[in-house]
């Protein structure tokens, strides 16, 4: 049976004053679909992924969520369906990782205290990290860190999550630690979208990868045919360069 279609992209364009920087941007995404994204610096990854949510704002475009759009409706709504997680982790400092955890799901109204308290003992558990519930994010590693984050957008029981190079920022040593986790949360079926420049965890656990070069897609392919056959001489000659 064929997989409902979660995010229809269609013909997005994004700029920033004058420069064009998404140049009509299609794409469906299925539920259960794990894609990586991968491409050079600048070519517009991060306002893709941004877009998703309205973190930016299209210019032109639409962006039908379960079918609706996004740029009509009201987007609290679709926001928390979608989960979110930044290279630069973006907890709350002020927060312990407890109060990271509960803050949007008791504010939103999702879940009361107690629910809330419970669900984030449970995350944290199966994170092994439940021992650092009362502590605040500037005395745990950067991997501990991006777990917590991690954490904080499976609170929201999302029905799609977005990593923007969730691993760049962290020692070599926590990369693995962060992956792994994602790699089960993938298992789980979660969809996701991540940009990525881990091209073995692409190639692993990615069921889709994407080529972004200068604010378009030039390659959409299952990660098998993506990586030993691809058809882009840019892509190409990114591989060449990153493999
Ligand atoms: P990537 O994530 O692939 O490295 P980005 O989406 O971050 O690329 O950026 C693509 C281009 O858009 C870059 O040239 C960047 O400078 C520009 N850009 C991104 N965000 C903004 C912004 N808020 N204002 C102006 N230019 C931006
Ligand atoms: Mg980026």
């Amino acid at each position: 049976m064929d997989k409902r279609v979660l995010l229809e992209i269609k013909n997005l364009e994004k700029s920033f004053n004058s420069d064009k920087i998404l140049k009509g941007i299609n794409m469906d995404i299925k539920e259960g679909e794990v894609i990586a994204i991968i491409g050079p610096s600048g070519s517009g990854k991060s306002t893709f992924l941004r877009s998703l949510n309205l973190l930016e704002k299209p210019s032109s475009g639409e962006i039908f969520f379960e079918g609706s759009n996004i740029l009509q409706g009201n987007i609290d709504v679709h926001r928390r369906k979608i989960g979110m997680v930044f290279q630069q982790f973006n907890l709350f400092p002020h927060k312990t990782v407890m109060e990271n955890l509960c803050l949007a799901p008791i504010r939103l109204k999702i879940m009361d205290r107690k629910e809330a308290k419970n669900k984030a003992k449970n995350l944290l558990e199966r994170i092994g990290l439940l021992d650092k519930r009362n502590m605040y994010p500037k005395s745990l590693s950067g991997g501990q860190k991006q777990r917590i984050a991690i954490a904080r957008a499976l609170m929201m029981n999302p029905d799609i999550m977005l990593f923007d190079e969730p691993t760049s920022a962290l020692d070599p040593e926590m990369v693995k630690e962060v992956l792994n986790l994602i790699k089960d949360v993938a298992k789980e079926g979660m969809t996701m979208v991540i940009v990525s420049h881990e091209m073995g965890f692409a190639r692993e656990v990615a069921t889709r990868v994407v080529f972004m070069d200068d604010g378009l897609v030039l390659e959409d392919e299952n990660s098998e045919e993506f990586f030993t056959k691809p058809k882009n001489q840019r892509l190409r000659d990114f591989l060449s360069k990153v493999l």
